[in-house]
């Protein structure tokens, strides 16, 4: 028989006679408002029938008896606590009873499935994994851009597009908000705001069954996205403008009803070599007659720049390219397409863009360009601050100080390179 125990972190307290016990939970940011159900009751659980026990030092001690249940509390109370802001949120105050029948039904099923459940899921846990080794699911992409293992051994990284971008921005940046997952509360800018709306109203059509392509459905006006999203009306009207421009290039447009659809699909690769797992989340991936498509989507305020290539301006077609080329999507690559669907607020301004990952120079660039922005990312140690005009959006900002002199002798932004608004900053 196995034996589990079930503990708590957090601060602890309790009044003098016993009879209130708090948990405060300490987020980094902002309180959470809220935690999954069946987290909130294995944390009522504890606290109103757990005791407080010294660390042991050995796995193999036995862990304490229960309380015989003449000790308990009357009432137990859980704050969620923002480290940041200092404010906190009540996620729950009851008494044992409440707490009993909330782990019977939320946290029992969903401990019975943790401890039973023997499948996997690759994703951002691979990083932290101890059994990757053993682990056929998730998927060996080796040499995927031919990068050169560290010299020094260090514990296993994770690379993603908005890693890439933000450390290409600034190493300080990245560290502070990848890696520490540091937080200033600014709110987002308009732009992004926009972006994500956008982006929220298309996977909840996308992600609709059966499939049904946008340009079937009815546009939605300026008032209903406004209703739905809380955007300014200057913003709803300019995702109107978008959204209307995505009818013409929806992907499901016509699409058979046999055809897989995965919205915000999470894609796993482990290159070995580097000791790193290779993160991505496309927009959409689809299959379109014994083809896998993966279409990123990007809302912009200005035209797709000429000045440089696709794969070089969006670092994340790049790892759509090496990923469909090393057959991380279970697909062959001779058979699929990574697409770039640009859209802008104006009638026909935006565009789609199509790239082949069967084609060797697509491949040769997309590892060129990833090589360049992962290689100084794995070899960093020291995360140096790099000022420029990506400290005006940097959620990191109050924690560096010379971001801080450059936005104040720099109080405006100047005029961005691309000016799109990329999807993928709202994951994670
Ligand atoms: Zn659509």
């Amino acid at each position: 028989m196995r034996q589990y125990e079930h503990t708590l972190w957090g601060r602890m307290y309790a009044s003098a006679d016993g009879s209130v016990r708090d948990l405060w939970i300490p987020s980094l940011g902002r309180a959470k408002k809220s935690r999954p159900a069946a987290e909130l009751a294995a944390v009522a659980q504890v606290m109103a029938y757990g005791t407080p026990t010294p660390r042991r030092k050995a796995r193999t001690e036995p862990p304490p008896t229960a309380t015989d249940g003449r000790d308990l509390p009357d009432l137990v109370r859980v704050f969620d606590f923002g480290c940041a802001d200092g404010l906190f949120e009540r996620l729950l105050a009851e008494g044992p009873a409440e707490a009993k029948q909330r782990f019977e039904d939320d946290g029992a099923p969903a401990f019975r499935a943790a401890a039973t459940g023997a499948g996997t899921r690759p994703g951002e846990s691979c990083v932290e994994c101890k059994a990757i080794a053993g682990c056929a699911d998730l998927k060996r992409t080796p040499e995927l851009w031919g990068g050169k293992p560290q010299a020094v051994a260090r514990s296993r990284q994770s690379v993603s597009a908005w890693d890439l971008r933000l450390y290409g921005e600034c190493p300080a940046q990245y560290h502070l908000v990848r890696q520490l997952h540091l937080n200033d509360l600014s709110a987002e800018g308009a732009g992004a705001r926009r972006g994500r709306a956008v982006d929220t109203l298309l996977n909840e059509r996308h992600g609709e069954r059966p499939v049904r392509g946008c340009r079937e459905r009815q546009s939605l006006d300026t008032a209903g996205i406004r209703a739905k999203t809380g955007l300014d009306d200057a913003s709803a009207g300019e995702a109107a403008g978008m959204l209307a421009e995505h009818r013409l290039f929806c992907p499901l447009n016509g699409l058979a009803n046999d055809e897989q659809v995965l919205v915000q699909h999470r894609v796993t690769a482990y290159v070995p070599e580097l000791d790193v797992v290779v993160l991505a989340v496309p927009d959409l991936v689809h299959t379109y007659r014994g083809r896998w498509i993966w279409r990123e989507t990007k809302t912009a305020a200005r035209p797709l720049w000429e000045g440089s290539s696709l794969l070089r301006s969006y670092p994340q077609l790049a790892l759509g390219v090496l990923l469909f080329h090393a057959g991380a999507l279970g697909n062959d690559p001779r058979r699929s397409w990574v697409e770039l669907e640009h859209l802008r607020e104006g009638h026909g301004e935006s565009r789609l863009e199509r790239l082949d990952p069967g084609r060797a120079e697509n491949v040769d660039e997309a590892r060129a360009v990833i090589a360049e922005l992962a290689q100084p990312l794995l070899d960093d140690t020291t995360y140096e601050p790099r000022t420029g005009r990506h400290c005006h959006g940097c959620q990191a900002r109050t924690w560096c100080r010379p971001g801080t002199a450059y936005v104040t002798d720099h109080p405006h932004p100047g005029v961005p390179g691309t000016g799109t608004t990329d999807r993928g900053d709202t994951h994670g």
